[in-house]
Formats: C-alpha cells, structure tokens, sequence
C-alpha cells in the first residue's frame, strides 16, 4: 500500500483512487491533435503506480514511447459527492507536483481501436509525486509557474492559469460521477511539451511554491 508525503503533517493516509483529467490544457491538446473538450477526459491510474521523487523510474520494456507530462495534483481531504463551488473548493486540502508518465504509442493504438488507455497510463512508477504542500500551509493564487526538465533543457514550461478546467470545476465534476474521499488525488493535466525519455535521462519539475520532483528514468 501506499502513503501520502505530506509536509508538516505525521497523519498517515492511504493512497486512494488516483484520477487524471486529459486535455486541460489547449495548446497540449492540440499538440497531439486532439480536439479541446467540452467536459474533462477523465481517466484512472492504480494508486500502486505511485513513486516519489528521488525515486526512479522504470521504462516498460513493451513500450518504444514513454513521455514525461509535468501536472498540478490536488489532494481530496473528505468525503464529497455532487459538490457544489463552495463543497468543492472545501474538499481540495493539498497541492502536489505530478508526473504521468505516458506509453504514448500503446495509447495511439488504443484510440485508434476505440480500446481503454489503462495499460498506457498505469504501470508501476507511472505516477511521480513531489510531497504535498497543505492548503492551510499554502494558498494556490492560481497563476502558478509549471516547468519541466529534460537532462537540463527546459521541454515543459507554462502557468496553470492556462488550465481549461480549474481545481473546483474539476472537483465538481469528478463528484458528480463518483464520490471522492480522503485520500484520493486527482492529477490536472499537463501542457504543451510532453516528449519522450529514454532510460539515462534525467527529470526536474516544478510548479512555483507547490514543490518540485528529480527522478531518473531506468531499464
Ligand atoms: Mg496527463
């Protein structure tokens, strides 16, 4: 099973169900041809795929495509279901710095057969996290700076006021299909950028005062 790291806090807290929204950011969306939604692309990662920073992570030996996504990951802090504006804003406790790692030719064949994506977004070490910064500890404005490193060289580099869809609207619509509860994380979407990683390459990310990963990709 695995924990939640949270700064300033000894509470420990099961990884719950872990959500991800696609194409919340425009320019990403259109990077890979996709067309911007009018609702979420929601889907889900396994919380066993979790790894921290400073741990590595390991290239699937099925995949030729395996692609680094820099995201802002909410912490959910209790129970909510049909959320409203204010229930939704409530429920979100912390603030993480994400990586979803992406086997993006598995995911290509998948679309184009009509097939799930599970086994292109969940795999072991395919969710990176940075420690969670609490809210009461830290209060988002918004506006934050989201940047990605590859080997030094800067791939992902945007604000997460570019989001399409913000922490509360993602909230409230996630809660309208399923109940969120304590423990579960919800990954925002990545910007323009996303590329490939190869084993040897080395990965920084940062979103302005929310936290920061390192971690190397291996066989
Ligand atoms: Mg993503």
């Amino acid at each position: 099973m695995k924990y939640l790291k949270v700064k300033n806090s000894n509470e420990e807290i099961p990884i719950g169900k872990i959500i991800c929204v696609g194409r919340n950011y425009a320019a990403h969306a259109l990077e890979l041809g996709n067309e911007v939604s009018e609702f979420p692309v929601i889907f889900l990662k396994a919380a066993s795929n979790v790894i921290y920073s400073g741990e590595n992570v390991i290239h699937p030996d099925y995949s030729e495509n395996l692609h680094h996504e820099v995201e802002l990951v909410l912490l959910i802090g209790n129970t909510i279901k049909n959320g409203d504006d204010d229930s939704a804003e409530k429920a979100i406790s912390g603030y993480a710095v994400g990586l979803d790692m992406t086997l993006r030719d598995l995911q290509k064949e998948f679309m184009k057969k009509g097939d799930p994506w599970t086994l292109s977004k969940s795999f072991d070490t395919a969710a990176v996290l940075s420690e969670f910064i609490l809210k009461k500890d830290y209060k988002l404005r918004g506006d934050e700076s989201i940047k990605l490193w590859v080997n030094g060289e800067i791939k992902q580099n945007s604000s997460i006021k570019n989001i399409m869809f913000d922490p509360i609207k993602i909230v409230k619509y996630i809660s309208t299909k399923m109940t969120l509860e304590k423990g579960d994380l919800i990954f925002t979407g990545t910007p323009e950028g996303v590329g490939r990683v190869v084993p040897g390459d080395k990965i920084h990310a940062e979103i302005e005062n929310i936290g920061a990963i390192d971690t190397e990709i291996i066989k």
